[in-house]
């Protein structure tokens, strides 16, 4: 017998119909003999309404408050699922967050997960009941509902898999599986057999959002194998796994794109050393996350002035502009300036490890197509241009072409 943790999307139990669905989907894996444990996301769109409600009542709302109202979305499905399984003469459980014992730290709106004590899931499962988890949601240490972020359940799924020790870790979505970059942005995209933990890691941090950042660290660190499938097929997808394990040989695997940023640009810094230090500590006690950062001295400036540039997620680039305003201020920048109108495009890949040349061709790819690029960062197997927003489209097909991902 074995226990597999399934994940459903907001997309694939969307209606009634739809969810109704998915418990035939959940009773026949049961059927077969396995023990089944369902993590579920609130029906599509509900989490954005609850959050155009929040910030109807107030303009900059309270994050306790509003975790609150936006962990009811995965509440309403996981109970409504029940009551399909049961409607089927099946015996489920619904089980939220604080039930689930998800333990998180104390940060409102993009908690981490501490730890789970999985006993009373493990209880039910040994009277033969199928669990169905509220993804998106746990608990702090003061006793208050908290959620992980945007497409947080992918990580509740995965964290419980780890958890329970499951089989595997079976996440359905809308679309096949992992592919070379996003199916509904370039019709040449191809599905990945194979992903290894770090590309899929790299690929989500730099937008593609089929899985959410942290549940690929979760998963890599506690070596959770994950399968991204289609819920209304019933073909292999993609595994997500160890390198080792027949990785495709190319050199650029996945090409992603992020149009959530925002970029703040600081002019005139005095070129002292603390000056870099100050500015992101301002945006760093205020919890905001920095990716990509700048700072360039002219020849002959040196001693003088530096401009500094870095991106943030656009939800927090307001307060991060009020906050950086004042920075500059004290240190006698000259001015600063912001940009929410761009987007990173990241190309992917273990081979870059093992291939010089791989940035050329990419900032040549991006000028055949008159595209200029505005900030660049590397890692070891990942290259990030900033563009302007309009060009996303172009970009990231012009360099899917560029690279033969369609091969
Ligand atoms: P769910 O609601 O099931 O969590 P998401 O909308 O969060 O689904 O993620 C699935 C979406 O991710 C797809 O519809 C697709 O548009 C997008 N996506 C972006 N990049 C990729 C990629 N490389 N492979 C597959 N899907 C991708
Ligand atoms: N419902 C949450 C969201 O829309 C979590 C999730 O779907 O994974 O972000
Ligand atoms: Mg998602």
């Amino acid at each position: 017998m074995a226990l597999i943790v399934q994940k459903y999307g907001g997309t694939s139990v969307g209606s009634i119909e739809l969810i109704r669905r998915v418990a035939d989907k959940v009773i026949a894996r049961q059927h077969q003999g396995n023990q089944m444990v369902v993590v579920l996301s609130a029906m599509a769109g509900e989490t954005d309404r609850l959050l155009r409600l929040a910030h109807e009542m107030s303009p900059e709302p309270n994050l306790r408050e509003v975790d609150v109202l936006i962990s009811t979305g995965e509440q309403q499905s996981v109970a409504l699922f029940g009551l399909a399984c049961q409607a089927k003469g099946v015996e489920a459980v619904s089980i939220l967050g604080f039930q689930a014992r998800i333990e998180t730290d104390e940060f409102h709106g993009r908690s981490c997960i501490t730890g789970i004590d999985p006993v009373r899931i493990q209880n039910e499962l040994d009277q033969n009941r199928i669990v169905v988890v509220a993804g998106f949601q746990g608990i702090n240490g003061s006793g208050d509902v908290t959620t992980l972020g945007r497409g947080g359940s992918d990580t509740t799924a995965v964290a419980l898999a780890s958890a329970l020790k499951a089989e595997v870790c079976e996440i359905f979505t809308d679309v096949d599986g992992v592919y070379t970059t996003d199916p509904h942005l370039h019709p040449k995209a191809r599905k990945m057999r194979h992903v290894s933990y770090e590309e899929m890691l790299e690929l989500s941090s730099a937008g593609a959002k089929v899985m959410e950042t942290r549940s690929i660290e979760f998963a890599m660190r506690y070596g959770v194998r994950i399968h991204v499938r289609h819920s209304q097929k019933d073909e292999i997808g993609t595994i997500i796994s160890e390198e080792e394990e027949a990785m495709e040989d190319r050199i650029v695997s996945g090409v992603a794109y992020n149009k959530n940023e925002a970029r703040i640009t600081v002019l005139k810094v005095p070129d002292m050393p603390g000056m870099a230090a100050k500015i992101l500590g301002a945006v760093s006690d205020a919890g905001i996350v920095v990716d990509m950062i700048i700072q360039n001295t002219s020849a002959g400036q040196e001693g003088r002035n530096t401009d500094f540039s870095f991106t943030v997620p656009q939800t927090d680039f307001q307060q991060a502009m009020a906050l950086i305003t004042q920075v500059a201020e004290e240190i006698g920048a000259e001015r600063v300036l912001g940009d929410d109108n761009i987007a990173k495009i990241s190309i992917v890949g273990v081979g870059m490890r093992t291939h010089a040349g791989v940035a050329t061709k990419m900032f040549q790819t991006l000028a055949n197509e008159g595209i200029n690029i505005r900030m660049i960062s590397t890692s070891e197997i990942k290259i990030s241009c900033v563009i302007t927003q309009k060009y996303t489209e172009l970009a990231v097909r012009a360099l899917h072409d560029a690279f033969e991902l369609d091969k």
